[in-house]
């Protein structure tokens, strides 16, 4: 080896780090790496992109290792670059609660649908908020609303204020401490991503999700259904003549959480809304509108 030793460049580190990625199972090996590399290097992917064939520095060189030794042993993206777009808003994450997910979007698509036919006026809850990334992408999206936000968690509610904070929507997103609907008055609209995980699936979840991941937010027993199941008794005390309950469900607990909440809602309006991936995802409950 003689002759001058060149600087690794941006490329070079970019595919080692995404050879070293998919060696370790992480999916997205390449569009990981960028991120992770611009994470390190205090930029974002298009500026890193642009200046794929440059030196790195060794000081960059050196946080880079750092960032990703921690994605190689499954640790969340999210929780090491501490933030994650949802719904369109960036949501700062970390390991007290669920990474948002893609798929929880559809619950936002359905309560701005709400807030459209029935106006800003709506009392609307997001129970078991975790980060707040619910809850703050209706408030940004439905100028006017306010939102409840509750969990149980209080190292949850510390993130999701931070959010509500950076956001700008102090004024419209109240965060408070509460076991799903208890402390809750009448509500107009209630949407909910809570644990519905059984503890055998759990156990088979992809490491980012169970070693990392709240187990809390994951988990709710050992069929998996049990705190939707729990939140939709509470619910008839809540929810308004015409309200609307929007539950996020495992993909096998369609069945059995309908035959629930039609035991719980005698006159209310039960359906299943897939996801884009085909699955159950959504349970609706539209209360009936008072008699007369
Ligand atoms: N969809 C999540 C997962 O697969 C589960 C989220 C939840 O329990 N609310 O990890």
């Amino acid at each position: 080896m003689s002759g001058t030793t060149r600087a690794a460049t941006v490329a070079a580190i970019i595919s080692e780090a995404a050879e070293r990625l998919r060696a370790a199972s992480v999916a997205d090996a390449r569009p990981e790496a960028d991120l992770l590399l611009a994470h390190a290097a205090g930029t974002d992917r298009a500026h890193l992109v642009a200046r794929l064939k440059d030196p790195l520095e060794a000081a960059t060189i050196g946080a880079f290792r750092r960032t990703l030794a921690r994605r190689l042993a499954h640790e969340p993206l999210a929780y090491i670059t501490g933030h994650r777009e949802f719904y369109g808003i960036d949501i700062l994450c970390g390991p007290a609660a669920l990474v948002p997910r893609p798929e929880s979007e559809l619950l936002v698509d359905l309560a701005l649908a709400e807030v459209r036919a029935r106006g800003a006026a709506l009392r609307i809850a997001d129970v078991g908020t975790g980060s707040g990334a619910i809850a703050c992408a209706v408030a940004a999206h439905a100028p006017g609303a306010r939102v409840c936000a509750v969990d149980v968690s209080s190292a949850a509610l510390a993130l999701a204020r931070r959010n509500v904070e950076a956001l700008g929507l102090g004024g419209r997103v109240d965060v408070g401490q509460g076991d799903l609907l208890g402390g809750l008055g009448a509500l107009d609209l209630v949407v909910a991503n809570l644990p519905y995980v059984s503890a055998s699936e759990w156990r088979g979840l992809q490491p980012e999700v169970r070693d990392f991941e709240p187990r809390g937010a994951l988990v709710a027993g050992p069929a998996g259904s049990e705190v939707n199941a729990r939140l939709i008794a509470q619910a008839p005390a809540h929810l308004a003549p015409g309200g609307l309950l929007a539950l996020e469900i495992g993909d096998t607990h369609a069945a059995v959480l309908s035959g629930i909440a039609r035991g719980h809602f005698p006159g209310a309006s039960v359906s299943v809304i897939k996801d884009l991936g085909g699955h159950d995802r959504v349970l609706l409950v539209r209360q009936e509108r008072e008699a007369g």
